[in-house]
């Protein structure tokens, strides 16, 4: 394959030779790897030096070139593997190394969810200072995966390109503007896969160019893909750089003949020279304007924009953890903050007799607020804005809380958040987390007096290095997997 050398990566080499790092770019190192990171990427040191190897496994040992360095660790491009891992699998995805969306399919499935719990808890122990082992030991149960790890998501988003006369559509070559051209993705619903082949070849037929983002001239940038699992609808969205679209009947047409499953088409416009998908203008060119899913019993309305959990069926499994956490009897009024578009405020909804939800992306709350009468629940109030501004104005107000759930992004919780739930003191805090360092962070913050019960690990993302968890938390935190005891 073609090595660019980026500016970057030139003034890095410079850098390393000036700077005296231990390691110099190119350089082949032999190393034991000792970890995987967050990211899914080996872990190794070379004389004290930490250099990071993607697609290799713990205890293996591995030739690398280093490829980056920097003050206190680098990367290196695995060579070859001199000793195997026994995880260690052959990733069935043709394009794995190209690819770089699933960064675990070369470890075994078991293994990888034994691997998620295992950062789980060094987390817990390592930045929340908890104790993981032994009597008093925070829980943190073995994570609960799924029993056919492959074409689990509900959504594609594929961008579209030309080569050598053809259309093609798949994923960027890394460092570069090629595509790499595919036609089936292993974690994706087969339905997706069929909607970005048939409009693929529609668009060729009907020539419809694709765009190109070098010289910014073409119409189809991206496909979108959206299946309702439960409800088998599927929404197709084209993107494009103008709303003329040459022969837009006979398209629509063709993709409701060749694909029966859909149940809308919407068109996109995007029109500036940018790495953002979407543009602001939309269009339904045929059928409804969204489709349907359920999570559980709740129904929730998807639009083209609409942010949704992409793995319905684990998303269940872990609104079910955090329902069963939030322990509700039908009294309770629930908190829900970083609510999105609601979907873990109407699930606790059904079971408790108020939810607040707090979200800072405006059209989330309408989705939310739609969502909530699409189920007919009136027990339920959205607010946009920070949570951590809020919150502490529902205080003043005189809102109680019996459970506060939160959801926060990867950044995880404001301190001044964290502080308002230790000021209002609810029965019990449920913290769904998708980074688990944060998560161990803002945990010893709520640990002053809340004790951390147990915490589930739930694999959101089979194939990747992401580790989504759920942790309870109850008040009168002064034994178990409290710092104060
Ligand atoms: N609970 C939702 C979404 C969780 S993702 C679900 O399960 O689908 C985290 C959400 O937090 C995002 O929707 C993001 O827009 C929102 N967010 C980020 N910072 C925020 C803040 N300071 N206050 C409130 N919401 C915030």
């Amino acid at each position: 394959m073609k090595r660019h050398q980026s500016n970057k990566q030139r003034g890095s080499q410079q850098a390393a030779v000036e700077r005296n790092y231990p390691v110099q770019l190119g350089q082949i190192v032999e190393l034991e790897i000792t970890g995987l990171n967050h990211e899914g990427q080996g872990v190794g040191r070379y004389n004290g030096y930490t250099l990071f190897v993607p697609k290799a496994l713990p205890k293996e040992k591995v030739l690398a070139e280093v490829e980056h360095a920097k003050k206190s660790f680098g990367f290196a491009r695995l060579l070859s593997v001199t000793e195997p891992s026994p995880v260690r699998l052959t990733p069935p995805c043709p394009v794995f190394d190209q690819c770089g969306g699933c960064s675990l399919q070369h470890m075994d499935y078991v293994a990888q969810l034994a691997h998620k719990q295992q950062i789980v808890r060094d987390n817990l122990a390592r930045i929340g200072g908890f104790t993981v082992e032994g009597e008093d030991a925070v829980i943190v149960h073995p994570t609960l995966g799924m029993d056919e790890p492959w074409r689990y998501r509900n959504k594609a988003q594929v961008p579209i390109g030309m080569q050598g006369g053809k259309i093609v559509s798949g994923f960027y070559a890394e460092k570069s503007h090629d595509i790499i051209d595919i036609d089936s993705c292993l974690i994706q619903q087969d339905v997706n896969d069929s909607v970005v082949r048939v409009v693929k070849r529609l668009a060729g037929e009907l020539g419809i160019t694709a765009y190109n983002e070098g010289t910014h001239t073409g119409l189809l940038r991206h496909v979108v893909a959206k299946v309702g699992v439960k409800t088998g609808e599927v929404m197709v969205v084209l993107i494009t750089t103008e709303e003329t679209i040459p022969q837009k009947e006979r398209l629509v047409e063709s993709i409701r003949q060749e694909l029966p499953a859909v149940t809308s088409i919407v068109q996109n416009v995007n029109e500036r020279q940018t790495n953002v998908i979407f543009g602001d203008k939309t269009f339904t060119l045929w059928g409804n304007e969204v489709i349907y899913d359920y999570i559980g019993s709740v129904k929730f309305a998807i639009s083209a924009r609409s942010f949704y959990q992409v793995n319905p069926a684990q998303t269940e499994v872990l609104y079910n953890k955090t329902l069963e956490y939030a322990g509700l009897s039908g009294g309770e009024t629930v908190i829900d903050a970083y609510c999105g578009i609601g979907t873990i405020s109407l699930f606790l909804a059904q079971k408790a007799k108020h939810v607040y939800g707090v979200e800072i992306v405006p059209e989330a709350i309408a989705d939310a607020n739609r969502n909530a009468e699409l189920n007919g629940m009136e027990n339920v109030t959205f607010a946009v804005g920070a949570a951590e501004v809020v919150i502490p104005a529902w205080r003043k107000d005189g809102i109680t809380a019996d459970v506060i759930v939160v959801d926060p992004p990867r950044k995880g919780c404001d301190e001044v958040l964290l502080e308002t739930i230790l000021a209002m003191e609810p029965e019990r805090v449920v913290y769904v987390s998708c980074n688990p360092s944060t998560l161990a962070r803002d945990l010893k913050v709520l640990s002053g007096k809340y004790r951390v019960v147990e915490v589930q690990p739930v694999d959101m993302f089979p194939w990747t290095g992401h580790v989504e968890s759920v942790a309870l938390l109850e008040k009168g935190g002064t034994v178990g997997g409290s710092l104060y005891k």
